[in-house]
């Protein structure tokens, strides 16, 4: 049973700019029968929840893709070892209430729940804080299906280690993943409104709070808003430098925060405070086109006064700009790689002509902090580039030549980045 197949079909990412056009569809039900199609194509790429804003999940004409979609999922908990195996299909919202009702917690989430486990980690999603590395870095254990169609696991122990998790699909279909947990906490977020730019200690900022994002619309050169997520088990931290919030907000001006989660310094569970967004709100899609650029968290405020300086540019096509830090994780393609990093985010206008040029224009004026794009996100940086920005970029190139030998999941993108001759 290979589930349904569609040929000639087209699927679209969650924000529908994005198309795939492949050869086939297969949408398996089985992961005997993922395996078995994995084993007989050529091309192949496997889509998560298709939250990517790029092509990197897009196997082109000749491939095949593989949803995921009507795969079984499974999440189980080891109390007593305080872990969890979770399908790589499961979305985190799942994943998160499963571990909630056995008294444990995930130490960090995105700010969207609805995101597939094994998509995310493929391309190093990441939440705030600055203690909090990318949620890779709670993998203890991967399990895939290679080109062959057969599975393998690796974990910590394996040298390769690094380079299989946030690994962009390169390898194989990751089928499940074993992370660490840690006893479950509570949280409390308040929203403060108006912090300028000028005199702003971003460091003293970050660390308000266990998880802190900062909102611009670069309208004005300062945030709009800065969400602090406190752990209420850890010691309360002053915030003096702007108003908290009277009513609750959401991120992006004229939206309503009905769709966020639990704001005015109420506690909450971990997994209903860390997103931003809650998870029983069901967002289809959404009108936008996202970037984002890693870069060392000690050039953060050299960074902003550097996009300050395009303000208008920048703001005649977003919606919001998240400001995050991210601790450093060893994983070889992660953006956060060695080096403890501010996260910029930007939720452009859904209008590909009018964002690309800006785009060029950001990556310009950021380039003397050597930026590091979210993989799933859209990017103009050349991949020659990018390869030098990566420590240990041959190590996972050789790596993906060594398990994926045949180029079974080197669509164009993998391709372009790793410098693989074209099809
Ligand atoms: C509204 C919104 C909010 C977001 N918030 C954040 C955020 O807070 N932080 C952040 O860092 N990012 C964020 N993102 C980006 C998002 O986390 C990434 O795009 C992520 O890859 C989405 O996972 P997905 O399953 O949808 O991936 P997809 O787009 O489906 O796939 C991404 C890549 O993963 C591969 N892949 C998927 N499943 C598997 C599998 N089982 N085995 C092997 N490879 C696989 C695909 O082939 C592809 O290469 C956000 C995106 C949106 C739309």
């Amino acid at each position: 049973m290979t589930g349904t197949a569609e040929t000639g079909g087209t699927v679209t990412n969650w924000a529908r700019t994005i198309s795939y056009t492949p050869r086939q569809i297969h949408r398996p039900r089985t992961v005997d029968a993922l395996a078995a199609l994995v084993a007989r194509s050529e091309r192949v790429r496997v889509l998560g929840s298709g939250h990517s804003f790029n092509r990197i999940a897009d196997p082109g004409p000749d491939g095949v893709l593989l949803s995921t979609a009507a795969l079984p999922r499974e999440i189980d908990v080891d109390t007593a070892a305080r872990t969890v195996r979770v399908s790589g299909w499961a979305r985190y919202a799942e994943l998160a209430r499963t571990v909630h009702a056995h008294g444990l917690a995930l130490p960090n989430m995105a700010s969207l729940p609805h995101i597939s486990v094994a998509g995310s980690l493929a391309t190093g999603t990441h939440g705030s804080g600055v203690e909090n590395a990318p949620l890779a870095s709670a993998v203890r254990e991967v399990e895939m299906i290679v080109a062959s169609g057969d599975s393998g696991t690796t974990g910590r122990d394996d040298r390769r280690f690094d380079g299989t998790v946030t690994s962009l699909g390169a390898l194989g279909v990751v089928t499940a993943l074993t992370l660490d947990l840690e006893p479950a906490f509570e949280v409390e977020q308040r929203v403060y409104t108006e912090l300028p730019l000028e005199g702003l200690d971003f460091d003293a900022v970050a660390a308000a709070g266990y998880s802190v994002s900062l909102f611009t619309d670069w309208r004005e050169p300062g945030f709009r808003q800065v969400w602090v997520k406190r752990r209420t088990d850890r010691p309360a931290v002053d915030f003096p430098w702007a108003a908290p919030a009277q009513v609750p907000l959401h991120p992006v001006p004229g939206m309503p925060a009905r769709n966020c989660t639990g704001q005015l310094g109420v506690p909450g569970p971990w997994h209903e405070r860390l997103p931003h967004f809650r998870a029983e709100f069901t967002p289809s899609s959404g009108e936008e086109i996202q970037s984002e650029y890693l870069l060392p968290r000690s050039a953060a405020m050299d960074a902003l006064y550097a996009i300050d300086g395009v303000r208008e540019t920048v703001a005649g096509v977003l919606q919001t700009c998240e400001v995050r830090t991210v601790a450093a994780d060893t994983q070889w393609l992660s953006p956060a790689h060695g080096r403890d990093s501010v996260a910029l985010h930007f939720t452009w206008v859904r209008d590909e002509a009018a964002v690309l040029p800006v785009v060029r224009r950001l990556e310009e004026v950021l380039d003397p902090f050597d930026p590091r794009p979210h993989w799933g996100k859209v990017f103009r940086i050349p991949s020659a580039v990018l390869r030098g920005r990566y420590p240990r970029f041959h190590d996972f190139a050789s790596l993906a030549r060594q398990v994926d030998a045949s180029g079974t999941f080197a669509n164009a993108f993998l391709r372009d980045l790793l410098g693989l001759p074209d099809r």
